[in-house]
């Protein structure tokens, strides 16, 4: 895997930067802040009330989690975090949740290497 920005185009990348000029990283911050805690709440709200027959709540919490990572993907791009040191971290975590499921001593997930 070579060294990248996060994979959304530049078009997106563009669209992320005039962002960043408009508003500036203190508020795309507090935006970012915002949006997590809607993850939060709309997570919140799934855990209460469960999924059955409430798409409604399933959908909402996916919206949610659009808005968390297109702040994320902002704040990633304005602080120059390649995508790759974010799915090294990932397969890091996910490495050591699977050690913590299971007990593995390789800890490494079904289907992927340590490579990945
Ligand atoms: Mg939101």
């Amino acid at each position: 895997m070579q060294n990248s920005r996060p994979d959304y185009g530049e078009t997106t990348g563009l669209l992320y930067d005039l962002a960043m000029q408009k508003y500036g990283i203190a508020a795309q911050t507090v935006v970012l802040c915002e949006e997590c805690s809607e993850v939060i709440k709309a997570a919140s709200k799934l855990l209460r009330y469960g999924k059955q027959g409430r798409q409604d709540l399933v959908e909402a919490f996916a919206e949610e989690i659009a808005d968390a990572e297109i702040m994320m993907e902002q704040l990633e791009r304005y602080y120059g975090i390649e995508r790759d040191t974010i799915e090294q971290y990932k397969f890091a975590k996910r490495c050591r949740l699977k050690t913590s499921i299971d007990g593995d001593s390789n800890g490494v997930p079904d289907g992927e290497t340590k490579e990945d």
